[in-house]
């Protein structure tokens, strides 16, 4: 704590993270040895720069710039990239942090980064949008490259955002390698990553529930936002069988008794995704009823996929969910339940998958991006998905592998964090000290 001061986020996640390890590393001494743990947290490179822009009216503005290469052991740094204004060293290193094992957890070949701005791209016209992103990566571009570092979107940060970038890195360094993903099909974009994290997500529960002797046949799920994440996994959800009875925006919660249709989704993204409406909108469309300021996890269900923010799935919230008999929760976006909501769960023997496990589809399928624009070929969207399909059972069976517990059960947070670290120790430790 000593050395990053004013870094709770930071400090919370590494706590987090090392004491779910710490069993793991008394039972196996030697992953304590050669300092393995201090260089483990401390990011290899930490790069802060200032952004200097024009906006509309000719006045200049400042923002400041970040990208974090946190570990790079097991391949590029990779990682997300945040305009927000919210968006300081402490965020970034956490998120940085989390990711390198979320990134081993794949089986792709990818480190672990993250950057961003304390940018707010809200109420910015098009034209102060592009000359932020270019301004930003007239920085950036000499730090990051297809073997080095390979930024891709996060939030404030969308197609448009890396078309920008990824357009004035190519123009900087006459080079048209892979240095952002999440583009556009025309320049090097993979097919299936809209669809990935939300698919990813179901994939992920349909092998928890098939570890457990059951499926989401006939399930009754619950999914929080109405976002990327939350349209794909009720599209995969309903494939697979089961109802889903809820969605969720910053407005509100829809519960809908009859359950989704493909319809009723094609509505859902109409409102949501051209219209830029909200949630009430779509009850109105489709008769069902809109509950506003509430949450979406006061009704009954056996599966809750949270897809929506941060720390939306609180203790007390936790506890109306096993009430009502919930038996499987799945994280579809970063860290939605709080730490007492996950204590609960597995007080209650619910199943719980942390976000690093079961939305690495997200970044698994970036990877497959990188894979096509190396090789400069397109796989279809059938090759895609096989791939990610394999992917989230390769992570959910490391889950099973490390986190298995004697009376056969499975901690699925101690399962993703012990592989994910096994995999990136294992090669600084075969590295050296560096
Ligand atoms: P979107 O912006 O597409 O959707 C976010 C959804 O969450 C919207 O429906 C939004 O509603 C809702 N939301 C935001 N804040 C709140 C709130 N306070 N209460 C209730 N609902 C809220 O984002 P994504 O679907 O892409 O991402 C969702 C989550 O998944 C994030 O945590 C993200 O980091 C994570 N994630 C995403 C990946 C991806 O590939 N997209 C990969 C891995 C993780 P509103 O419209 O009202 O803002």
């Amino acid at each position: 704590a000593d050395r990053n001061p004013g870094q709770p986020e930071f400090l919370q996640a590494v706590t987090e993270v090392i004491e779910s390890l710490w069993p793991f590393i008394t039972d196996n001494p030697r992953y304590a040895e050669h300092g393995l743990l201090d260089r483990l947290v401390e990011p290899e490179r930490v790069i802060m720069f200032r952004v200097a822009w024009v906006d509309d009216h000719g006045d200049v503005k400042v923002n400041r710039g970040y990208r974090i290469q946190h570990n790079s052991a097991i391949g590029p740094y990779k990682g997300g990239t945040r305009f927000h204004p919210s968006v300081n060293l402490s965020i970034l290193k956490f998120l940085a942090f989390e990711q390198t094992f979320k990134n081993a957890l794949t089986t792709l070949p990818m480190g672990g980064g993250k950057g961003g701005a304390d940018f707010d791209p809200k109420g910015r016209s098009p034209g102060e949008v592009m000359r932020f992103c270019q301004a930003y990566v007239s920085e950036l571009f000499r730090h990051i490259g297809s073997d080095t570092d390979v930024p891709a979107g996060d939030i404030g940060v969308g197609g448009r955002e890396v078309g920008y970038m990824a357009g004035m890195v190519r123009k900087l360094t006459n080079r048209s390698d892979c240095v952002f993903t999440g583009k556009g099909l025309s320049f090097g974009g993979s097919l299936l990553r809209p669809e990935a994290t939300g698919y990813g997500v179901v994939y992920f529960v349909e092998e928890m529930l098939k570890h457990a002797g059951r499926s989401l046949d006939g399930a009754r799920v619950a999914v929080s936002g109405s976002g990327n994440v939350a349209q794909y996994a009720i599209e995969k959800a309903m494939a697979f069988g089961a109802k889903v009875v809820t969605i969720s925006d910053s407005s509100g919660s829809v519960v809908d008794e009859d359950g989704f249709t493909p319809e009723k989704l094609a509505v859902l993204a109409e409102v949501k995704n051209h219209l830029y409406g909200r949630v009430n909108d779509y009850a109105e469309r489709v008769g069902a009823k809109f509950l506003p300021g509430e949450k979406p996890w006061h009704v009954p269900v056996d599966v809750a996929l949270p897809c929506a923010t941060q720390n939306e799935i609180s203790d007390d919230d936790a506890a109306i969910l096993i009430k009502h008999g919930v038996s499987c929760v799945a994280e579809g976006a970063n860290m939605p339940c709080t730490a007492g909501a996950v204590a609960r769960f597995e007080h209650a023997n619910v199943i719980f998958a942390p976000g690093k496990a079961s939305n690495a589809g997200g970044v698994a399928t970036s990877g497959l991006e990188m894979s096509q624009q190396a090789m400069r070929l397109f796989w279809t969207h059938e090759e895609v998905d096989m791939r990610l399909q394999e992917i989230m059972r390769a992570i959910h069976q490391s889950c099973i592998d490390y986190g298995t517990k004697n009376d056969g059960s499975v901690n699925y947070v101690d399962g993703a964090n012990i592989a994910g670290f096994v995999k990136v120790s294992d090669a600084m430790r075969a590295q050296g000290v560096i």
